[in-house]
């Protein structure tokens, strides 16, 4: 039983010529003729970024996620759209003598809980148990790979969470192998992958006190007052057909 294996984040594949891709997704909303040949104009693609953002969605992405716990993988997952993932069957795979877990505590305890499953699990295969009923006993820690096919769209709200203090510090490791790979490639991507206060100006959790940018940044607690005051306005200049945006 190997152990404390640092993950690796491969980018299989990606949409070639996004930039074009993006710019001509926007300008199709406005019927305007693209000209594959032409320059990338840069400011046009950072407006993408900031306006309707429905033609990231053109942007893909495919990752290869190895030596991943469990607990990680099944936080991965509960991004839904915009994604698909592949991981390998713990119901059809039998891990005996190849199973490894990533201990997280320097705590005796750890150790020797993972090595009593795993040595459970292997001795219940060598009775005959099947791989289904057998895996029952590994430990939610147990590393597995996994591949990832996520727009950029999908990337930037996931970035906006996982890249948060409040992640769970593996999510938030490959989040950050995940950001410099695409960025490695696409570097005028970097303004819409970040954590959310450093993307949208506020916090996402405005109840958790321990994070260390809100200790210095005062403007990241959102301020209810200009809040309601932004909707009182609203309601009286907008309801009822009082603004036409087109006029
Ligand atoms: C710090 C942190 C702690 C968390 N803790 C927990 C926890 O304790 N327990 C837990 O269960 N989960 C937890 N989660 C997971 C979280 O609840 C989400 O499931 C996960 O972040 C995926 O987000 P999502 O639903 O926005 O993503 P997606 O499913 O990819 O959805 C993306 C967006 O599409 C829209 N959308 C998706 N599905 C629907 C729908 N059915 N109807 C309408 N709109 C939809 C929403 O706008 C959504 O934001 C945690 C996440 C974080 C970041």
């Amino acid at each position: 039983m190997s152990q404390q294996k640092l993950c690796d984040v491969e980018l299989c594949s990606y949409t070639q010529d996004a930039e074009r891709i993006l710019i001509a997704a926007k300008h199709t909303r406005r019927l305007e003729k693209h000209d594959k040949g032409a320059p990338i104009d840069q400011q046009e693609l950072q407006h993408c970024l900031k306006t309707v953002l429905a033609p990231l969605e053109f942007v893909d992405y495919i990752f290869l996620i190895k030596g991943v716990t469990r607990a990680f993988t099944h936080q991965l997952v509960r991004s839904r759209v915009g994604t698909s993932f592949a991981q390998e069957s713990m119901r059809v795979a039998n891990k005996s003598g190849q199973a490894s877990a990533r201990i997280q505590s320097e705590k005796p305890q750890f150790k020797t809980a993972v090595e009593v499953s795993f040595a459970c699990y292997e001795s219940m295969i060598e009775e005959g148990v099947a791989t289904e009923d057998a895996r029952g006993v590994l430990p939610i820690n147990t590393l597995t790979n996994i591949m990832m096919k996520i727009n950029l769209r999908a990337l930037s709200s996931m970035m906006n969470s996982r890249l948060c203090v409040r992640t769970a510090k593996e999510y938030r490791t490959v989040a950050e192998d995940i950001r410099d790979l695409v960025l490695n490639i696409h570097p005028w991507a970097e303004p819409v992958l970040r954590p959310y206060c450093a993307h949208h100006g506020v916090c996402c959790y405005p109840a958790y006190t321990k994070c260390p940018l809100k200790a210095k940044y005062q403007e990241l607690q959102p301020v209810d007052t200009e809040l309601d005051e932004i909707m009182e306005e609203w309601k009286r200049l907008v309801p009822n057909n009082a603004f036409n945006p087109i006029s």
